[in-house]
């Protein structure tokens, strides 16, 4: 019996799972456990930075396993003060408080949004977030988030949400008009699980003046979009803005569980001692692979191939499905792309690992591709060798 038939009768039956179990990877390679090559266009869901098997991570992460994996945060970690300075640099922003996933960063900043009111003498803050939006799955969050499959059977949902569509300052503006209980502007600036869907850099613009005028925090959501995957470190600087409060995770540690909250003048302080904490956030072994995965991705230049790459990736794509009646867009950023179909399409994942390439679907109708910033135009253009014939078959 293959490790497949007999998958997982204890783990709990959270995942609509592929059939496959990985065993391996070699750049944006992975191999299955019998055999079977793979091109990983997934990243692990935007988390594989630098790919598998990186020939300057795996050292410098076996080197710091030797040494000490964890400490807690009764000691001083001195890798902890390397990446919270680095990500200030990378950021324009000024503190860092560590954590372990994208959740837990997004769960932080709600907190600083609801302290942050109360410390103005607002007795109930309510923060501002986005139809479609994804924020994670703890009861705060989920209620944040701007999906009711996500939200089913978890009610009662945390108060104090007021949601809003994407892109309309006016809509905005209606919906808070003469609250002074609004203490937040909560967002992704390009929605991952939602179907890829940016924010217009005039609108990014128009809430951070409003953010200012008003005096409530603008919050991003960078946890699937920033570490360099739409080609700026932060997909959000291409507004040439600068938030208040930025949450980061996934790429953040190349594959070790890290996950950040960025905090600019107007929040840095808002915690104090005992206001926040987490027993594994900011440990040795995850603050090295969050120090060694931006080293890395500055030396190799992986901002600009994000860019490039993904310039290219999402040009092949639009020459080879652009113009078929079931394609409705072709959207994202860098290494961030969406191909939204005209029906629900989840097949392709399978059909897709069938023919030797990982994606996924996402929002029903959404090929989502997030994978390696290390990808080259050649590994770019056999991603659309593999897509395209299996979209048209599709579509068909
Ligand atoms: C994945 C994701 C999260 C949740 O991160 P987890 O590490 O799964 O908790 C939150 N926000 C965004 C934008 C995400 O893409």
């Amino acid at each position: 019996m293959s490790f497949i038939e007999a998958a997982s009768p204890h783990v709990m039956n959270t995942y609509g799972r592929v059939p496959i179990a990985l065993s391996h990877g070699q750049g944006v390679r992975v191999w299955d456990v019998n055999g079977k090559q793979y091109l990983d266009a997934l990243g692990g869901i935007a988390v594989n930075t630098l790919g598998h098997n990186h020939p300057r991570l795996v050292p410098a992460l076996q080197d710091q396993l030797a040494k000490i994996i964890h400490s807690s945060n009764y000691y001083h970690v001195p890798n902890q003060e390397v990446l919270a300075k680095k990500l200030t640099e990378l950021s324009g922003m000024t503190n860092v408080f560590f954590c372990c996933t994208g959740l837990e960063a997004n769960e932080g900043a709600l907190k600083l949004a609801r302290k942050f009111g109360h410390d103005k003498g607002i007795e109930r803050p309510e923060i501002v977030v986005y139809e479609k939006a994804f924020h994670g799955r703890s009861i705060a969050t989920l209620s944040a988030t701007g999906n009711e499959k996500v939200q089913k059977g978890f009610g009662p949902l945390v108060e104090g949400f007021i949601r809003v569509p994407q892109n309309d300052i006016e809509a905005l503006k209606a919906a808070t008009e003469g609250n002074k209980n609004i203490s937040a502007v909560f967002f992704e600036t390009i929605q991952g699980e939602g179907g890829v869907n940016p924010m217009r850099i005039e609108y990014l613009q128009q809430v951070r003046e409003l953010c200012d005028q008003r005096d409530w925090l603008l919050m991003i959501d960078e946890v699937q979009c920033g570490m360099g995957r739409t080609g700026k470190w932060f997909a959000h600087q291409w507004a040439n803005i600068v938030p208040d409060v930025m949450p980061l995770a996934k790429g953040l540690g190349s594959g070790v569980p890290v996950g950040a909250i960025v905090a600019g003048p107007k929040a840095a302080n808002i915690f104090g001692p005992g206001n926040h904490g987490t027993t594994f956030g900011g440990n040795p072994l995850a603050m090295r692979a969050g120090v060694e995965t931006i080293r890395i991705m500055e030396e190799d230049g992986l901002l600009e191939n994000a860019a490039r790459v993904g310039a290219h990736l999402k040009g092949a794509l639009a020459r080879e499905l652009g113009a078929l009646p079931g394609v409705v867009e072709i959207r994202g950023q860098g290494l961030m792309i969406g191909v939204e179909l005209a029906k629900p399409c989840g097949v392709l994942t399978q059909q897709a690992a069938d023919a030797g390439l990982l994606i996924s679907v996402t929002a029903d109708s959404v090929i989502r591709l997030v994978p390696p910033l290390i990808l080259t135009e050649a590994e770019a253009d056999e991603i659309v060798a593999i897509l395209a014939p299996l979209v048209k078959a599709f579509l068909a």
